[in-house]
């Protein structure tokens, strides 16, 4: 596929590293326009030989748990060590409010004005699937712009949890030390996918920070977490407002990242990423060709309709506007 002149300006704008080529190949790779789409898989065709060389952090927790408090805790640590760090945002609300909770600049104040940080909100369009999908093509751009740490931020519910961990090496759920009294959101499903506990604000009250930690450690034991590949995700505590355990947090992030390299499971998990990211898209085109097929919209509401009044049955509906799908 042969760029043009403007997708390739973004590409070499992006190998030298410049924000401004970055931002907007996001909002291209952000676009519904089905020609801005054209382009925007030309862009990342292209960029793809440059991508993959981060490290993919995801981070999630409950509102006030201390996501952005602990990214920008993280990012000035890593910053100050030599890295560029990105960080994303996959925000379920932002489809439904169009506003943004997540990855918002002025959360991250500190964090923001660092030349070696790049922070954008997330996409304010889209379903779950297309705003996941759109903050994964963001994190390839940054990458491809030098960014050798990627944060991909999310609220906790379950899935916007299992999307994030579905496009990151290393997924880290945020607690609160109170987590033992209810085991707040600790869900079995969030659990399989956590490859970190952390343990947020153990300044306020570190016995209880402790006891969280222990409740957790015991909570996790019980989930039978086979398959892994590896071994129960360790549990830490930390205060990220007083920048606290941050080093501990890196290290121990880095030493599962080894793990996986020698074993051999860190080049798989980004091989199936990229393969369920292949069905994803897949499913959700061929889904909006579904609905914008003429056939269909002129058939839908009567058959909607049937379907309502019971008249005809669901898996017959389904198979009619398949047929006329097909033709
Ligand atoms: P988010 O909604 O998960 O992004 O949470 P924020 O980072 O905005 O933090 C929510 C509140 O908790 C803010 O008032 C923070 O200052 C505070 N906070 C975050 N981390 C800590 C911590 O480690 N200790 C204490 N005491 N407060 C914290």
């Amino acid at each position: 596929m042969s760029l043009s002149p403007e997708t390739l300006a973004l590409v070499e704008g992006l190998r030298r590293g410049e924000r401004r080529a970055l931002a907007k190949s996001i909002t291209l790779l952000e676009s519904t326009r089905r020609d801005d789409r054209v382009r925007a898989d030309a862009l990342l065709n292209e960029l793809l030989p440059s991508t993959g060389r981060s490290c993919r952090l995801g981070i999630s927790g409950v509102p006030g748990a201390g996501k952005s408090t602990f990214i920008e805790a993280l990012g000035l640590y890593l910053i100050e060590r030599g890295h560029r760090v990105a960080v994303l945002a996959v925000d379920p609300s932002s489809s439904r409010s169009g506003g943004s909770v997540l990855g918002d600049k002025t959360r991250m104040e500190r964090l923001s004005v660092q030349p070696a940080a790049y922070i954008r909100p997330s996409p304010s369009s889209g379903t779950l699937g297309g705003v996941a999908e759109k903050t994964r093509e963001a994190m390839l751009a940054c990458e491809a712009a030098g960014f050798d740490i990627i944060i991909i931020e999310t609220v906790g519910v379950g899935q916007s949890e299992i999307a994030v961990a579905g496009m990151t090496d290393v997924f880290v759920l945020l607690q609160l030390p109170n987590a033992g009294d209810e085991l707040q959101a600790i869900k079995r499903g969030v659990m399989e996918v956590a490859d970190m506990i952390v343990i947020n604000k153990a300044d306020l009250d570190a016995d209880a920070a402790t006891r969280a930690r222990a409740m957790i450690t015991s909570a996790l034991r019980t989930f039978s977490l086979h398959g892994r590949g590896d071994s129960q995700p360790p549990v830490l505590q930390l205060s990220a407002l007083k920048g606290e355990g941050i080093a501990d947090f890196w290290t121990a992030a880095g030493q599962i990242v080894a793990e996986r390299h020698a074993s051999g499971a860190f080049t798989e998990r980004r091989r199936s990423q990229a393969l369920s990211w292949m069905w994803d898209n897949v499913h959700a085109r061929l889904l909006a060709d579904f609905h914008a097929h003429p056939g269909v919209r002129a058939a839908l509401p009567s058959v909607l309709q049937d379907v309502n009044e019971a008249k005809v049955a669901p898996s017959a509906a389904a198979r009619a506007l398949l047929e006329l799908f097909k033709h």
